[in-house]
């Protein structure tokens, strides 16, 4: 088999560092030609050392310098200019580009690598909340696959092998409940951002952990599934599952449930999508149900996580509403991660943004850029 080109926008980060584990132990199935970062230099350079690619990117132009001091001796290309991470995922010889950078900056990079008919491995669940409609016509114009990592998508996906999509009745999607489950308002309004940072089952980024403490994670996973997966509003349910062994769930218009389980691992999601459609092999540990004779299924809370019923309010909304949610959502975090504002809080500026900015039924891609624009600028003027 011939080895497939790998891109990976934003390599040094959780689900960045964990690709390249897997690849690293499938050197005859992969080649890296593309690494991504923002500002971690010395994790890139030394990522550049170990995979040799053939392009870099630093969008931090302040770390630029001492990336090209550190690989001037190798044909390396470095490039830190604006437009670089949106044009390097069109080469030729990228078969599948891996999206594992945070928010809305993922989007201009996935339409540009299917607009070149790449495969797309999409961690960056931001790009189809802001635009799914836009991005899953695309990738259906140019007949391009994208492959989910976020693992309750991934897990829908192998449900799915040999189904025909139409036959899905509804689509479950688990939920762990995050450091906060079975927790009242009452005792969330001094939550500080040390507490909100400590996933139980999951290591991530910053900024999807405290999204998960706050059910925003499930709320846009929500959208990201309607996409996805082509389904109605009203086919997608959450149920909180705190174990995190069952990773998903579809049901059929028979009645019958199949689910993908495992441990919550999540190189596991990204082998799948990158060996699509061959099973890989690894020697990750192994999931033995008598360690786990419980797996508990319980409502997720809508009242006291206001966030997960905010993004269901904008995925029934439709048009824009989901675009305005996450560029809400993304100033939010940043301003709890800076104690701005209180973990509520997050809730109050993203319901306020939900309210004033201008709707639109059906945006095109300026209207997109338009709307996350004057959402930031909203949400950073807000004050609570
Ligand atoms: P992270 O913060 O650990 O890493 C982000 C990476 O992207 C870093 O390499 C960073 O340099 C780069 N980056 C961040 N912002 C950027 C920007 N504006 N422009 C260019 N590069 C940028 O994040 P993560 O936890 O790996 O998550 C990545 C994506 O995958 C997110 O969309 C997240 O929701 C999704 N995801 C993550 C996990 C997980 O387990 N970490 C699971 C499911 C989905
Ligand atoms: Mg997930």
């Amino acid at each position: 088999m011939q080895k497939k080109n790998i891109a990976i926008l934003g390599s040094t980060g959780s689900i960045g560092t964990q690709a390249l584990e897997v690849i690293q132990e499938h050197q005859d199935k992969f080649n890296v030609e593309i690494l991504t970062a923002r500002s971690n230099a010395d994790l890139l350079i030394e990522q550049a050392i170990l995979f040799s690619p053939k392009i870099i990117v630093i969008t931090d132009k302040k770390q630029a310098e001492k990336v090209k001091t550190a690989l001037s001796n190798t044909n390396i290309k470095i490039y830190s200019d604006e437009n670089s991470l949106a044009e390097v995922v069109q080469g030729d010889n990228i078969d599948i580009v891996l999206t594992a950078l945070v928010g809305y900056a993922g989007l201009l990079p996935t339409l540009n690598a299917l607009k070149a008919k790449k495969t797309i491995a999409l961690a960056n669940k931001e790009t189809l909340v802001v635009a799914g409609e836009l991005v899953m016509n695309l990738a259906k114009k140019n007949n391009c696959a994208i492959l989910p990592v976020d693992s309750e998508h991934s897990a829908v996906f192998q449900c799915l092998v040999g189904e025909n999509y139409q036959q899905i009745e509804k689509v479950i999607l688990t939920a762990s409940g995050g450091p906060f489950r079975g927790k009242t308002t009452q005792d969330l309004l001094y939550i500080t951002k040390a507490q909100a940072l400590k996933h139980p089952n999951w290591t991530m980024g910053a900024k999807i952990t405290i999204d998960s403490a706050s059910l925003m994670n499930k709320g846009l996973e929500v959208i990201e599934a309607k996409w996805l997966f082509e389904l109605e509003n009203n086919q997608i349910d959450v149920v909180v599952h705190p174990q995190s062994i069952v990773h998903s769930l579809v049901q059929f218009k028979d009645g019958s449930i199949k689910a993908q389980l495992g441990l919550p691992d999540m190189k596991l999601p990204i082998q799948y999508a990158l060996g699509f459609p061959d099973r890989l092999t690894n020697n990750f540990p192994r999931f033995n149900f008598l360690n786990y004779p419980q797996l508990t299924f319980e409502s997720p809370d809508f009242n006291t996580f206001k966030n997960l019923s905010l993004a269901f309010e904008a995925l029934k909304k439709g048009g824009n509403m989901p675009c305005i949610l996450n560029a809400a959502n993304e100033i939010a975090v940043e301003k709890f991660l800076q104690d701005k504002i209180s973990f509520l809080g997050m809730s109050d500026l993203i319901a306020n943004a939900m309210q004033k900015i201008t709707f639109i039924q059906k945006p095109v891609y300026e209207d997109y850029v338009l709307t996350d624009i004057e959402t930031r600028k909203l949400a950073q003027e807000y004050k609570n």
